[in-house]
């Protein structure tokens, strides 16, 4: 069985965790702070915030900017649904808009007509490992004085004319779950060039403690990485470019062996450079998703559906009550025919050439 996702650890990675748990030093030793600065260097961001997950990163995101009741926040209708669950988590109401089908990133022609004087902001998302088209929602946001982040939690390694996601927004956020490019199981990051932001969410992150007064500064939480994760990420960090072009060149593969007319593959613009967290592509009507799921397992390839049309899932079913195969055409589809294909740096080359004839043969 080639399974859709696979996580592997060197003995370095394992020596790293092991030295932090030898050391007793779990937590708020030296290793969080290390990775903060290495991920500064990485992304060209001025302040890395080291988090437990992707979601406690979007949380605090979106209360350290004083988003809240009465406010409005923009999303793409078609992500992991941890992208509209924050918003409404901080009792703001989540605003959905449709994405293109081709790169399931919003769709910015859209954006305009959902913005009125209770939008605080735009949550995009990088979906899949590919930038939205970030410069040109910014001016959006520049022009209607309003927000742009970024949860970026599958775009590690992914860049905009050069410039890495999650800083073309006021800030960032990336996660370490298992099915993200490196991994600590849990872990999230938050990125900004604000320092007065930047120390709001160190404060929050850490029960409300300032991290220069050592005062409890004000109400907060405790959303900190461990040290161990950190060493873990820091590993992994290294080695991180030789594992994103592991990833290119196994899409590459895909994009020129996958040659069936009944699958629509992904498409990007050449000023953008895509992560490949997942290589999605979307069925033909004429093909049964969930069917065609069950026959590569048959035949030995793990697969899944990619993302949400959040609208869709019952929360916001009963909530919003919105139609989303009228409203948000391309989620929906992409949602109803959208298939994630096995793509990870251990893939080896028969395997992907397996992958693809079996494709081919649908
Ligand atoms: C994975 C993911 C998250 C959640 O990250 P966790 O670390 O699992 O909490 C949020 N948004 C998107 C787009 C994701 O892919």
């Amino acid at each position: 069985m080639i399974p859709l996702a696979r996580v592997e650890f060197t003995d370095k990675d394992l020596k790293a965790v092991e030295n932090v748990l030898r050391s007793g030093m779990l937590v708020q030793g030296s290793q969080v702070a290390d990775l903060e600065s290495e991920f500064c260097k990485y992304t060209g961001a001025k302040y890395s915030i080291a988090v437990s997950n992707g979601t406690a990163s979007l949380h605090l995101m979106l209360l350290t900017h004083d988003i809240g009741p009465g406010d409005e926040v923009i999303i793409p209708s078609f992500s992991y649904v941890a992208t509209a669950n924050v918003v409404e988590v901080v009792g703001a109401c989540p605003v959905f808009v449709d994405t293109f089908q081709n790169s399931n990133n919003i769709d910015v022609d859209r954006i305009v007509a959902k913005i009125n004087e209770k939008t605080k902001a735009i949550l995009i998302v990088n979906e899949f490992g590919l930038c939205a088209d970030l410069f040109k929602i910014r001016e959006i946001c520049n022009q209607n004085n309003i927000l742009l982040l970024e949860d970026s939690a599958c775009a590690m390694g992914a860049t905009i004319e050069g410039k890495h996601s999650g800083t073309i927004g006021q800030s960032g956020s990336f996660s370490f779950h298992p099915r993200k490019a490196i991994t600590s199981g849990e872990g999230g990051m938050i990125i900004t060039d604000d320092e007065e932001f930047a120390v709001r969410i160190k404060t929050l992150r850490n029960h409300g403690i300032h991290p220069k007064t050592n005062s409890f500064s004000m109400a907060g939480l405790n959303y900190r990485m461990t040290d161990f994760q950190a060493a873990l990420l820091r590993s992994q960090l290294e080695c991180f470019d030789t594992m994103l072009s592991k990833r290119t060149e196994i899409a590459e593969v895909y994009l020129s062996k996958i040659t069936n007319p009944k699958l629509l593959l992904p498409n990007y613009e050449m000023n953008k450079k895509h992560s490949w967290q997942t290589f999605h592509i979307i069925l033909e009507d004429s093909l049964n998703r969930d069917e065609v799921i069950q026959h590569l397992k048959e035949k030995g390839i793990g697969t899944n559906y990619g993302a949400q049309c959040i609208p869709e899932v019952e929360y916001y079913k009963k909530k919003y009550k919105l139609d989303s195969k009228s409203l948000f055409p391309n989620a929906y589809r992409a949602y109803m025919q959208g298939l994630a294909i096995p793509l990870y740096p251990q893939l080896k080359s028969e395997e992907i050439l397996y992958i693809a004839d079996e494709l081919n043969k649908l």
